[in-house]
Order: structure tokens, then sequence, then C-alpha cells
């Protein structure tokens, strides 16, 4: 199966890793909306939301609660979308079922979202700087 994803994970392709344990991982966007922008996605393969079993995600929406929050103060967010696209005429591109997390700011966009590109070695900045949450906080999350 042709699957970025499923490349990334195996590490077959690069990504910023934010975080990953034997079931989820999370890595920044390549096209972020905002700065910040994280995928949260199971390990394994589904194609979209309603075919990922109940127990992982469960399991994915403990994990997005946690990273959430380390974007949201990682980058000094005002708030933050969560969003699944399902089906392409719903957006969605990667067919490996991932939530993305979107930190927002007063004011930033209202409808149309504009694409940004990282500068050079600001994508690894953001990176550290979501990265430094999770290491405060992981402990009590793998408790
Ligand atoms: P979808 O449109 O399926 O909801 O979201 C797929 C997301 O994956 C897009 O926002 C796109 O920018 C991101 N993406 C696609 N290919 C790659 C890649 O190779 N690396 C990373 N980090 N993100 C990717
Ligand atoms: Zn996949």
């Amino acid at each position: 199966m042709d699957c970025i994803f499923c490349d990334i994970i195996e590490g077959k392709s690069e990504a910023e890793i934010l975080y990953q344990n034997e079931k989820i991982i999370s890595f920044l966007d390549i096209r972020p909306v905002n700065y910040g922008h994280a995928l949260v996605i199971p390990k394994k393969h589904y194609e979209n939301f309603l075919s990922v079993s109940v127990d992982e995600f469960e399991y994915l929406l403990k994990a997005m609660q946690f990273i959430a929050a380390a974007v949201k103060t990682g980058v000094n967010a005002d708030g933050f979308n969560l969003i699944v696209n399902n089906g392409k005429a719903a957006g969605q591109t990667i067919f490996h079922f991932h939530f993305h997390i979107i930190p927002r700011y007063s004011n930033d966009f209202k409808f149309k979202p504009e694409f940004k590109k990282y500068s050079d070695g600001a994508m690894k900045e953001f990176a550290n700087k979501i990265r430094s949450e999770i290491n405060k906080q992981k402990d009590s999350f793998n408790g």
C-alpha cells in the first residue's frame, strides 16, 4: 500500500516528530495553517474516522488532549482547532486516519486559512517548543 504516513511511521520518510509510542505518532504538518500545526495518527493504518477501532480511537483521544495542550502552550496560542477530514470531498488527501491540531490566535483568520511555509530552521524551532512541553508532562501521560 502506498501511504506516506505509513512510510513516516516505518522511518522510510522524514518528519518533525513531536511524540510517539507503540500506538500513535504525532509530527508537524509540512503545510501548516499556523506554525505548530500538528497531526496525530494511529500507527495502525485505518482509512478514516469510520474505520478506526473504538479502542484505538479512545486511546487517540487521550493522546490528542495531551498533545493539543502541549501545542497550545508550546506556541503560545489563544486557542486551537481539532479537525478530521473524512473523504476526498471533505478535503482528505492522505487516507490514513489522522487528527489535525491547529493553533489559533485572536483575529488570525476567519473562514479561509492561508498556508504558510517554514523558513530555514523554524520548523525545528517550533517542534522544540512543543517537545519541551511534552517532555515536561510525559511521565504523567504514561503513568
Ligand atoms: P488531510 O487533507 O488528509 O486531512 O491532511 C493531510 C495532511 O498531511 C495535509 O495537511 C498535508 O500538508 C500533510 N502532509 C502530506 N504529506 C506530508 C508529509 O510528507 N509530511 C508531513 N509532515 N505532512 C504531510
Ligand atoms: Zn498508512
